[in-house]
């Protein structure tokens, strides 16, 4: 297994996987970004290409690329190994691992959504029933490329074709039934059917591009529902899954925008016109989740929802809740009924144009106010400034100001009126932007003797200034043998030490919390010059020594009452001269 940790290491970066998921900008020697593992608005997430670490300094999560996704995707070891090996084109031999950890329950799922998404996309293209359906999908605009890719099946007019080739692969029954593949009427019984029939299959994409979920479209127009979901179990979760991102994410990255639509059609037919940044809210409006996963990779949206009032509706919904993440979005207004009809009819590059013409929601939404309301009258007026009220109050003040100035040209009147309502007005209590972001986890500090040994760790040079000022005891327990080291170390070679040999011994053996507090040092004090340094170690080292001798008095008082009661007066003696000389240190 080290072979293969150590293939894996040398073929995947922590920066090149850790950017997959989060957007990182260079600070000094490491790099910066928002933490995946909790809510925060300014970044605390450092990632260092030199130690090959990844740790967030709000919640002390982090690691190297095994436990970062193993945090990350909530999987096991093994299955890090996998997903690595997989990404990085290794074959990787992870049975042996496996059957020790034991298949959990989500790799049946996996499996169950993978046999079935096999089983699906051969019904398209092998069954007569299949190629009308395929014939339709040509008529919408889709070649055989792009079927394949985005794996699209057909799920025949049957009840039990799916359900036996799936037993027959060791599935077990109740998985199956979690996952919303089959169905029975009674749990307990065994007239198990099959869920999908007659329906068109789009399989959902986790982040990392595995199956965890379908959607199944109706092929009739009375068969209902029209579209028919995977239900949540313990690979899918509804309100977190955003249709298409595991294709998108690179570009989304690249372009630093996102192009957000309602349907799956919405996103395959932009995404064969290139424009691959696109993904798809899937018939729900966008939740929180998926507007904080958006916001890890880019900070500008640009939502092309259909053209009437659900989309309208839906569109509306996405700016208040992206508002409260900090992300800007535009909109796209249609004249076609959907982004797949405006790519089908009118080409990629309209789209394009479309994307780069987008005013910001705010203007579309002002705009469309002051066209339904007559703005000569009072009322008509009020109704225009209510509607946009709830977004005037989530806004930045730079923002604000800007839209308040559109608001007073476009109504002709005073720009304080606005204010002034701005100021009165309450948000309903179930606006997005009331519901508080929760407040950032508290910045979890370290022991000043944690700091001073990261910056020893760090910055070798300076470890000389204070090499009599402390002993091994003024340390935490877990610490002293690392301070022994350097100090054995520094001793044996006085000025010429350069470096601390990280491969060996006890800094080997402390390895993971040493590279944190490294790399918190090179964090916090790399904009330092020597000289800054050396004065700001000096008062971590005053603080020290007060603490440990705050605890040392504290010790001999509580030797001194003891051997009070004992009556030990010659001790005690001895002891309250210990404590003079302590104080008058
Ligand atoms: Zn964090």
């Amino acid at each position: 297994m080290a072979d293969l940790v150590d293939d894996i290491k040398s073929k995947l970066t922590i920066e090149g996987l850790v950017s997959q998921y989060v957007q990182l900008k260079k600070a000094g020697r490491n790099l910066k970004g928002l933490c995946p593992f909790h809510e925060e608005k300014t970044p605390s997430f450092v990632v260092s290409p030199e130690k090959q670490i990844c740790h967030c300094f709000g919640c002390h999560k982090g690691g190297d690329i095994f436990t970062f996704i193993e945090e990350k995707e909530g999987i096991t070891f093994v299955e890090a190994l996998e997903v690595l090996a997989d990404k990085v084109g290794i074959k990787a031999d992870t049975k042996k691992y496996k059957k020790k950890a034991g298949p959990t329950d989500k790799d049946d799922y996996f499996k169950a959504h993978e046999i079935a998404c096999e089983f699906f996309e051969k019904q398209l293209y092998k069954t007569n029933d299949g190629k009308k359906v395929l014939e339709y999908l040509y008529k919408r605009g889709l070649d055989d490329e792009t079927i394949k890719e985005f794996r699209i099946g057909f799920a025949p007019d049957s009840y039990d074709a799916l359900y036996p080739s799936l037993i027959k692969k060791g599935l077990n029954k109740n998985v199956l039934l979690k996952s919303g593949l089959v169905s029975s009427k009674r749990i307990a019984s065994d007239q198990i059917y099959d869920k999908y029939r007659k329906r068109l299959i789009f399989p959902i994409f986790n982040y990392l591009g595995k199956i965890c979920g379908f959607g199944g479209r109706a092929l009739s127009k009375d068969q209902m529902p029209k579209y028919l979901n995977s239900p949540e179990n313990a690979i899918y979760n509804k309100s977190k899954e955003l249709y298409g991102l595991s294709f998108a994410k690179q570009s989304i990255k690249e372009n630093d925008q996102l192009l957000v639509v309602e349907g799956y059609f919405d996103v395959i037919l932009p995404y064969k016109a290139g424009i691959k940044n696109v993904v798809a809210t899937s018939g729900t409006a966008l939740t929180d989740k998926q507007a904080k996963i958006i916001k890890r990779l880019t900070s500008n949206v640009v939502s092309c929802f259909d053209n009437d009032d659900a989309g309208f509706n839906a569109s509306t919904r996405a700016f208040s809740i992206l508002q409260k993440e900090d992300v800007n979005m535009r909109t796209i207004v249609l004249d076609e009924k959907d982004p797949a009809d405006l790519v089908l009819e009118r080409g990629g590059d309209f789209l394009k144009e479309k994307i780069s013409g987008s005013d910001n929601f705010m203007t579309v939404l002002m705009n469309k106010l002051v066209d339904t309301n007559d703005v000569n009258t009072l009322e008509g007026r009020k109704a225009v400034i209510s509607g946009l009220m709830p977004f005037y109050k989530g806004m930045k003040s730079s923002v604000r100001d800007f839209f308040v100035r559109e608001l007073s040209s476009k109504l002709d009147i005073k720009e304080q009126f606005i204010y002034d309502e701005i100021e009165s007005f309450k948000l309903p209590y179930d606006h997005p932007a009331k519901i508080k972001a929760k407040s950032d986890l508290k910045k979890t500090k370290f022991d000043v003797d944690e700091l001073v040994l990261g910056i020893f760790l760090e910055y070798p040079k300076v470890f000389g200034i204070t090499n009599d000022l402390l002993d091994k005891n003024d340390f935490q327990e877990e610490l002293k043998s690392v301070y022994k080291a350097l100090a054995d170390k520094y001793n044996s070679l006085r000025e010429n030490c350069k470096d601390w040999d990280f491969d060996k011994g006890v800094l080997l053996k402390n390895k993971e919390k040493i590279d944190v507090l490294r790399l918190y040092a090179d964090y916090k004090y790399s904009s330092f010059s020597e000289e800054l340094l050396e004065i700001e170690l000096g008062k971590l080292i005053d603080k020290m020594k007060k603490s440990t001798r705050i605890s040392e008095l504290r010790g001999i008082q509580k030797q001194i009452d003891e051997f009070e009661k004992a009556g030990d007066t010659k001790k005690v003696l001895e002891l309250l001269e210990q404590q003079q000389e302590l104080l008058s240190k």
